[in-house]
């Protein structure tokens, strides 16, 4: 039922609330109670942190990861979109070109890449509008969330501590794009490592580069630009074969 209202002096209203009857009237004064006697048969739950971890749910927002491709170039064009879409101001990006790198290397596909990145952890809110804003799927975020620290620098996050770790195959950085490609090749997937010219400039470059794979003993592996259409047409090519 709807308060009641009736004016008592002009521009005064006085608030009539149902008053409870029978047995509401009676446990009106423990009724408060109610959530905690129905709480107290539940099962208890305690997590033994930091003891026992446990899992994050999937889609969980923890510390962000700026991504790779997979023959090691950075997906980071240092656009600062992100840095724009934070409301908190937590991030800050100074992009810089790949052409002032000496002797062709990128550290990105395209014109620009990320030269400065951080992120000020004391700051960010985790709401995940950056990795919304990012065009390049550069940014996005793991299920990390042990990010305390001891004091206020440690707490900004550099660009080394939030690159994603080289994977096997990958080449460190700078080394210059797989040759006949542009950064859209780069974007729709179509690199799928290091090809021979990747692996030689670096060789002449950085000759005791740990990323580097061991000098080849016979013809050089065989490493190809996967194309859209081509997974498609060997699926086709072995059902055919099969019938
Ligand atoms: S998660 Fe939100 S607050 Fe944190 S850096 Fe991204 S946009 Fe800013
Ligand atoms: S992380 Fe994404 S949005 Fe941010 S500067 Fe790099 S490419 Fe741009």
């Amino acid at each position: 039922m709807a308060d009641e209202q009736k004016p008592t002096r002009p521009g005064e209203y006085e608030v009539r609330r149902p008053q409870a009857k029978g047995l509401r009237e009676a446990l009106a004064p423990v009724a408060g109670f109610g959530v905690t006697f129905s709480s107290m048969f539940r099962p208890t739950v305690t997590e033994q942190y930091p003891r026992q971890k446990v899992p994050t749910k999937r889609r969980y927002h923890g510390r962000h990861q700026l991504n790779r491709y997979p023959d090691g170039l950075e997906k980071c064009i240092g656009c600062e979109l992100c840095a724009w879409a934070c409301p908190a101001d937590a991030i800050y990006v100074e992009g810089a070109d790949n052409a002032d790198l000496p002797d062709g290397g990128h550290m990105s596909p395209g014109e620009r890449y990320g030269r400065v990145y951080q992120i000020n952890y004391l700051r960010c809110i985790f709401c995940g509008l950056c990795i919304e804003a990012c065009p390049t799927r550069a940014l996005t975020m793991t299920n990390e969330y042990e990010l305390a620290g001891p004091t206020r620098e440690g707490m900004i996050w550099e660009k080394q501590d939030l690159l994603a770790p080289l994977q096997e195959r990958m080449l460190a950085t700078p080394h210059p794009m797989v040759p006949g490609t542009s950064d859209t090749e780069y974007y729709r997937g179509e690199v799928s490592g290091p090809v021979a010219e990747q692996v030689e400039w670096v060789r002449e470059h950085r000759p005791d580069d740990p990323t580097l794979p061991p000098e080849p003993t016979g013809p050089p592996p065989e490493v190809r630009r996967v194309t859209p259409t081509s997974g498609r047409s060997a699926g086709a090519s072995a059902r055919k074969a099969a019938r």
